[in-house]
């Protein structure tokens, strides 16, 4: 049996689809797992993402030539058999399951498990081989508990504001951003954000999300 997928010099590639996830060089037919700049890059022939990352991408993007797909829906590309699943990450985000002659193979793009209350909740796909991105996998990275930091984030702007100071959060504008806007307690003051982000925000806005 051959490899579903292969490593090449543009990207992940599967041969029997002729497509590639992600690439970073131009190719005929990229699919693109979500919106961040280091998965979906400009150039490309054509496009296939899903119907909640294509906003994004045009925002980002400009004129491409892209196809959507919904969550679960199976396509055949070539002999690959194709869908996208939630990945948990950004507003959109997909994992691609890739089927050939029963074999299957997943590419979990940038993932997260635990649930941010603004993502597609992350989906357990069964494969045979799973290629996982794993930015913050080492043990040197330990993040602090979500609740927690939402008290601590509450505080420091709390202290701040009662001493008439401005604070300041530096965030992604896709994802990251809106993560902290729902963490973030309007009580304690008036929010503004900066144009990326508010151009982001409009985007999902569109698509729904309460940004
Ligand atoms: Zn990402």
């Amino acid at each position: 049996m051959a490899d579903v997928l292969t490593f090449t010099d543009r990207g992940i590639y599967c041969p029997a689809g002729d497509f590639y996830i992600d690439p970073w060089r131009p190719v005929d037919r990229a699919l693109i797992t979500h919106g961040h700049s280091d998965h979906a890059r400009p150039n490309m022939g054509r496009y296939l993402a899903t119907i909640g990352t294509a906003p994004v991408m045009r925002h980002r993007l400009g004129e491409i030539d892209l196809q959507t797909t919904a969550y679960g829906q199976v396509m055949q590309i070539g002999d690959a058999a194709v869908s996208f699943h939630p990945a948990g990450h950004v507003p959109g985000s997909a994992q691609i399951r890739v089927a050939v002659k029963g074999e299957v193979w997943v590419v979990s793009g940038d993932y997260k498990t635990v649930a941010d209350g603004l993502s597609e909740p992350f989906e357990p796909i069964a494969c045979h081989a799973f290629i996982t991105e794993c930015t913050f996998g080492l043990p040197i990275f330990k993040w602090t508990p979500k609740d927690l930091l939402t008290t601590q984030i509450n505080d420091w702007w709390a202290v701040n504001a009662a001493a008439g100071r401005t604070s300041i959060l530096g965030a992604y504008a896709l994802g990251k951003a809106q993560r902290l806007l729902a963490t973030v307690d309007p009580e304690i003051g008036p929010i503004l954000t900066h144009g990326a982000i508010e151009a982001t925000n409009e985007v999902l806005r569109a698509r729904g999300h309460p940004a």
